[in-house]
């Protein structure tokens, strides 16, 4: 039997489905769990999520704990930090992973802080590895790799003494796995003890503004950047993009100028994604650029300078002016699709 405590993955609930951040967590979840030879948990908040408690064992979960309760029905910070941090006092995790989302970013610190253990926010990659320090080896830890210094390096953080180890993960840079139809296994009701000082806030109306743009599920992106020049030049991404049927990307420096709504940005501090085919067209490649969509399986980009840090990550590189580049690429897909 292994020494360590399981892996728990955190499921959040968004408008009556699991978050897509908690799914991508299940496949990284389960990879860790298999290295440390431990169950792979899901724990879930809410009222009549038992359909979505089965829906986790399907993507991976071993066990789900499934507090299902009516006062769990809207997120709110108190009662859902209270149920989890009682939860992991009884449960003892190793590891709990929660979504960088709004609730993850809310729900985590309360829960590390209640519970006096580490957490690193806004990881883009996980792994269990050694660690040593003071003379002493740290085995089976987990390592939280995430930007830092304004995304001039890779950091690794590693939490060597306080459980559970506790990270919130980007979303978009993990795998989902596909769901496995017929998988087995245990869903365990956890009780919803509350107290008075859990009822400090009620929500009384819930308003949500649909995402602008749906850069996560494109399979194509076209992308512009500052070397677009102006915001009417920023138009041949847009005819560019609707002419391949896929969605307008940015950088950050584009956004900045006007070109586009910082909906579009793609990077460290915008949407991280990983098409088929992206498209990049007059951004340099910064590395906080290339953090957002280095994985995508192929990468075009357009510069004038054979030197930009893009060409390093591109698949096949067009040296060039977009402003002639991109009519050209257009008149060409027009003729074929
Ligand atoms: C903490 C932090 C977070 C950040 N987060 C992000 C983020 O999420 N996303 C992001 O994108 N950036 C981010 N940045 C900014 C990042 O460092 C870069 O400044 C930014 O990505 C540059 O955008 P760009 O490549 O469009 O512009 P530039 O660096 O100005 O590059 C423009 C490129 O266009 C080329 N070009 C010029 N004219 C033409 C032409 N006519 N035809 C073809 N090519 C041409 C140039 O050769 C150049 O390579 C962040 C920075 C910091 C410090």
């Amino acid at each position: 039997m292994s020494q360590h405590g399981e892996v728990w993955v955190y499921a959040e609930v968004d408008d009556g489905a699991i978050a897509g951040v908690s799914l991508e967590l299940l496949g990284k979840g389960r990879e860790l769990a298999g290295i440390l030879g431990v169950p792979l948990a899901a724990v879930i908040l809410g009222s009549g999520t038992r359909p979505l408690a089965e829906q986790l064992i399907a993507y991976g979960a071993d066990i789900v704990y499934s507090a299902d309760d009516e006062r769990l029905a809207q997120y709110t910070t108190l009662p859902f930090s209270r149920v989890l941090t009682d939860l992991i006092r009884e449960k003892k995790p190793e590891i709990v992973l929660y979504g960088a989302t709004p609730v993850g970013r809310d729900l985590a610190p309360r829960v590390a802080s209640a519970l006096k253990t580490g957490l690193t926010a806004d990881c883009t990659d996980l792994q269990i590895g050694s660690y040593e320090s003071a003379g002493r080896l740290y085995q089976k830890k987990l390592l939280q790799i995430r930007p830092a210094w304004g995304g001039n390096i890779i950091a690794t953080i590693v939490s060597p003494d306080v459980l559970p180890e506790m990270a919130t993960v980007r979303e978009g840079v993990m795998h989902a796995p596909d769901p496995v139809e017929g998988r087995t296994g245990t869903i365990i009701d956890v009780p919803v003890v509350l107290d008075s000082e859990c009822d400090f806030v009620r929500v009384i109306e819930r308003h949500t503004q649909p995402r602008r743009v749906d850069l996560r599920s494109a399979s194509i992106i076209v992308a512009g950047g500052y070397g677009m020049g102006s915001k009417e030049n920023f138009q041949l991404v847009h005819e560019l993009a609707a002419v391949l049927g896929g969605a307008v990307g940015a950088s950050r420096a584009a956004v900045d100028a006007g070109f586009i709504h910082a909906d579009h940005q793609v990077g460290q501090t915008g949407t991280t994604v990983r098409p088929k085919l992206y498209i990049a067209c007059g951004i340099s490649g910064a590395v906080q650029h290339r953090a957002g969509m280095e994985e995508s399986a192929k990468i075009i980009a357009i510069n004038t300078d054979p030197e930009a840090p893009i060409f390093q990550v591109a698949h096949y590189g067009i040296i060039g002016d977009v402003r002639d580049v991109i009519p050209r690429l257009i008149k060409a897909f027009k003729g074929k699709l």
